[in-house]
């Protein structure tokens, strides 16, 4: 993204903001990652456990850019408004790879204003922003559309704007964004897929995670013959006389600006049911065939996600599964699919311990956002971990269910290589940062070990239902989850969280052997003072739970060192026996 010069500043809180975040980007950067712990008067420390090659991103906090200053921001121009609706109404035009239309974007003001922040990518035009019929100013800082109204807006009150743009929208990012493609046949294949680099990039909107519409409506026109599958529940086609068919999706539900999505080519359908539940199937018409076996997989996935967390969350909109040019994405209620119709990931043992060929990975992980990720949402990309290190548990939930605990003991622990430890998962806020890869791996690992704390699967079982029926709908940061543990555990689950959130090392076991058996010494090595986590140890079937904290306590044993054992399939920390 570029970088733009000072003199398009909107505004003297923007250049607050932008300076508050440089000097927080500075501090965090300053932070060493080592653990500050006094010495234990014991022999030299332990080699660290060995990780795999860190990408370089992993190591070093980014400074934020200015654009992503104004994305992540929530500033006083977007927090003076709620959203209610959408209606993007948009014609794709793929032989010019041309995007054009409007967002009726609906809101209620919170505070009497004449200002709001909007965004979209400075690549595409704004063709005009109308107010009724009267033409709105505006200002362009990067991504960032600073709208102004002729007189205030007043707070309780409700308002609506309709925002024509027009333009190519850069193919970028991991997945495109908004990629013109040609399937194998030749044929038109446009997806849209801009998780991270943002909605914005691709159409109008207030492009934040923390204010969702209550509703939408999508309207794509495209030229006839081909089929746009996005959002929602498919209300019908219309021939436009122009040589174009509008597509229309309604969405009865509150929706992540990046989840909106188009999946426009020559897709053939096929459906089924569970209960009331509609199960809707786009593909390829070469696919068909392996679709209808390998999509089978959506019935008992559902299944299973619905025992643990109760009802699928967007009934109305029904459940869709769709094909993809790349390997997959939670796109609510329509979710893409390019896992090549294998199981495992893209054909591969993703965990590594011969459990992930039993399950299409992309089907089980991108749909289990349904329950995270979509119904319930992080307000902040800062705490993804609570889409990203809860659907990964759900995969193990679906291994539970579908093959037993000792099973998906054996797949949660297939991600332990994964993990690098390099960043605390919770990166900072308001700034559009985005956590590394260990909130999947090591976000999974720590909700594992909270189990094992809990130490009771009928009491854990409830708490996960709860949290999640107490939450759908929503968005929350990791203070109301950590709350919510709390609260119904009759636990303090804090410094747990705290350590493996928002520190970069996991804690450490220190095991003090003396020279006869019969007596060892125990404590934790953790960044969090009060880290008082019980773990199990001693012999594999008969587990001794103990209570260390970080100061030295000792016990009995019969065992000798290479005896004594931890059960670090139950808990993900680190042993150092001495
Ligand atoms: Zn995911």
């Amino acid at each position: 993204m570029r970088y733009l010069t000072l003199q398009s500043l909107a505004s003297s809180f923007l250049l607050l903001a932008v300076g508050a975040a440089v000097s927080l980007s500075a501090q965090t950067a300053q932070q060493t990652p080592s653990q500050a712990v006094p010495s234990t008067g014991t022999a030299a420390a332990p080699a660290a456990m060995p990780q795999p090659p860190a990408k370089p991103s992993d190591a070093v906090v980014p400074s934020p850019t200015r654009a992503e200053m104004l994305r992540g921001a929530y500033g006083p121009y977007r927090a003076n408004n709620d959203l209610l609706y959408y209606h993007l109404d948009i014609r794709v035009d793929p032989e010019k790879q041309l995007i054009s239309g409007k967002n009726t974007i609906r809101f209620r003001m919170l505070q009497d204003g004449t200002r709001i922040q909007l965004d979209l990518h400075e690549t595409l035009q704004i063709d005009k922003i109308l107010y009724g019929t009267t033409p709105l100013k505006y200002e362009r800082d990067t991504s960032a559309v600073f709208v102004d109204f002729p007189q205030t807006l007043h707070a309780g009150q409700v308002y609506s704007i309709d925002f024509y743009y027009s333009g190519h929208p850069e193919e970028t990012g991991r997945f495109g964004v908004m990629a013109f493609k040609k399937d194998t046949a030749g044929r038109v294949w446009i997806n849209t897929a801009c998780e991270g680099i943002g909605a914005s990039m691709w159409w109008p909107n207030k492009d934040q995670w923390r204010d969702e519409v209550e509703n939408m409506d999508i309207s794509v026109s495209i030229p006839n013959g081909l089929v746009d599958v996005s959002n929602g529940k498919f209300v019908g086609k219309t021939d436009l006389g122009d040589g174009y068919t509008r597509w229309d999706w309604h969405v009865h539900y509150p929706i992540n600006n990046y989840d909106v999505s188009l999946n426009i080519g020559s897709y053939v359908h096929f459906s089924d049911q569970l209960g009331d539940l509609p199960l809707d199937f786009y593909v390829l018409p070469e696919d068909l065939d392996k679709a209808k076996i390998q999509f089978a997989q959506a019935k008992g996935m559902l299944e299973a996600f619905q025992h643990y967390f109760g009802e699928y969350p967007f009934v109305k909109d029904g459940y869709k599964l769709i094909e993809a040019p790349y390997s997959g994405m939670e796109h609510q209620s329509a979710v893409t699919y390019g896992n090549l119709f294998k199981n495992g990931y893209l054909d591969r043992d993703w965990t590594g311990v011969g459990i992930s060929p039993r399950f299409d990975f992309i089907i089980i992980h991108e749909s289990g956002h349904e329950w995270f990720g979509n119904s319930i949402t992080a307000a902040d990309q800062s705490d993804m971990w609570i889409h990203e290190g809860w659907t990964t548990y759900l995969e193990s939930l679906y291994v539970e269910y579908r093959w037993g605990k000792d099973d998906a003991i054996k797949y949660v622990n297939g991600y332990k290589p994964k993990v690098k430890n390099l960043r605390p998962i919770v990166v900072e806020r308001g700034v559009n940062a985005e956590p590394t890869q260990d909130q999947y791996f090591k976000g999974t690992l720590m909700i594992n070990t909270l189990r094992s704390v809990v130490n009771d699967d009928a009491k854990w079982w409830r708490l996960l239902h709860d949290f999640y029926q107490h939450f759908k709908y929503q968005n929350i940061m990791t203070e109301d989850v950590v709350t919510y543990f709390n609260q119904h555990t009759g636990m303090n689950l804090t410094p747990i969280f705290d350590q493996y959130l928002r520190h970069t090392q996991i804690p450490r076991l220190e095991l003090l052997f003396g020279e006869e058996p019969g007596l060892v010494m125990y404590k934790w090595r953790a960044d969090e003072d009060r880290f008082d986590m019980p773990v199990r140890v001693g012999t594999p079937g008969q587990w001794q739970i103990i209570r260390p904290t970080t100061q030295w306590q000792w016990m009995k044993t019969p065992l000798t060192k290479e005896q004594f054992q931890v059960a670090s399939d139950l808990y993900y920390v680190d042993v150092n026996k001495q």
